[in-house]
């Protein structure tokens, strides 16, 4: 072992009193570069870079670090906080550490370091506390106050972009249109439902209905492809006008901002965590959404009754469309409610037809063939 004051090493000496390479790395803490560097443990720990002296390091003030095994980490109080000395030569390390009276005692930071973490769980849970409970506190508080004008004009970017989406392919056949505005004329009036929500079947193979903000309401045909009868559609079609009556469409597009927002502000704006970001929004949008299903059910339901219908075909109809779900592990993060609650709300509600089918077979055939081109006679 070398004397105090000259270098420390088991690597031999390129020449004479020239300090030797050792396996030593130094990152500086306020550049990324790593230097290969030499240790001159004289009376305090030297580190050179080549013969030029680039720091020293009290050794009162080198404290350890965390570390991969078989390598001494070092950091030194009195440095800049990231500045790191790596040292893989054993010997070296052992040398250092015997020099160190306080390698092992706690960083000064380190109640700093608890604080911080402690503010940063207490940030976290109040995002989370936000999303929530207040999101969609303001989410509700505001929807009403939004003029209709305002929800109309959103209303219009969004169909905008669904139109482009599914290629603008409205099903326009004159007899089945005449027949589906008959319908939803008929669900809107027993519902009280603005006259600004009008309905559209749109060609395209997907089974869902949607409604937009500002009243718009898509059926997609996959779905009118699949209703045995009248009453399953005319379901369907309440459940829209219900979330129309609701403005649901822009409450979750308040809601869905604020979380993005605020999610954003606790995951940065990084683009790996988008996937982080998307995963927690779904989750917490679930539960609230979920809400917003029950009282569009609710609309189908007082819809269905009083025009002398059952709502018990558009439960069956839904548990026909998405198949079983429970067991699937989905209730948790499902954003509607499982197709087998309800049909059990939807039979509970259940009464013999008081009134005749709400359209006659043939204007049924018609709406059927919406989609299709009239035959040329
Ligand atoms: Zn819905």
């Amino acid at each position: 072992m070398s004397e105090p004051g000259n270098v420390v090493s088991d690597a031999p000496a390129i020449d004479g009193g020239a300090p030797a390479r050792a396996p030593v790395t130094f990152l500086d803490g306020t550049s990324s570069r790593r230097r290969e560097v030499s240790l001159r443990l004289a009376d305090r720990c030297e580190i050179l870079d080549g013969e030029e002296l680039i720091a020293s390091w009290p050794y009162a003030d080198i404290r350890r670090a965390d570390g991969p095994a078989g390598t001494l980490r070092a950091m030194c109080v009195s440095a800049p906080l990231l500045a790191r000395l790596e040292i893989r030569d054993p010997a070296l390390a052992a040398d250092l550490e015997h020099r160190c009276p306080s390698l092992d005692a706690d960083l000064p930071g380190a109640k700093g370091v608890a604080v911080i973490v402690g503010w940063s769980v207490a940030a976290l849970v109040s995002i989370v506390l936000m999303v929530l409970f207040v999101v969609p506190l303001v989410a509700d508080r505001l929807t009403p106050l939004i003029p209709y004008a305002v929800e109309k004009r959103i209303g219009e970017v969004a169909d905008k972009q669904v139109k482009v989406i599914f290629d603008g392919k409205q099903c326009d056949n004159p007899a089945g249109m005449a027949a589906f505005r008959k319908l939803v004329d008929m669900l809107r009036q027993a519902g009280d439902v603005d006259a600004t929500a009008d309905a559209t079947v749109i060609s395209n193979e997907i089974a869902n209905a949607i409604a937009l903000p500002g009243g718009k309401i898509y059926v997609f045909e996959g779905l009118l492809a699949k209703a045995e009868n009248v009453d399953e559609l005319a379901g369907v079609l309440a459940h829209e006008l219900g979330h129309v009556k609701n403005r649901d469409g822009l409450r979750n597009l308040i809601y869905n901002g604020g979380t993005s927002f605020l999610i954003g502000l606790l995951f940065g704006d990084v683009t790996g965590s988008s996937a982080i970001i998307f995963a927690s929004r779904e989750l917490f949008q679930a539960s609230h959404s979920r809400e917003a299903e029950r009282t569009a059910d609710q609309t189908t339901i007082d819809i269905m009754r009083k025009l002398g219908r059952s709502p018990k075909p558009m439960g069956e109809f839904l548990l026909r469309v998405t198949g079983k779900e429970k067991g699937k592990g989905l209730a948790l993060i499902s954003s509607h409610p499982l197709s087998e609650d309800r049909l059990a709300r939807m039979s509970q509600q259940d009464q013999a037809p008081t009134a005749p089918p709400l359209l006659t077979a043939a204007e049924w055939g018609a709406l059927k063939a919406i989609c299709k081109s009239p035959s040329k006679s």
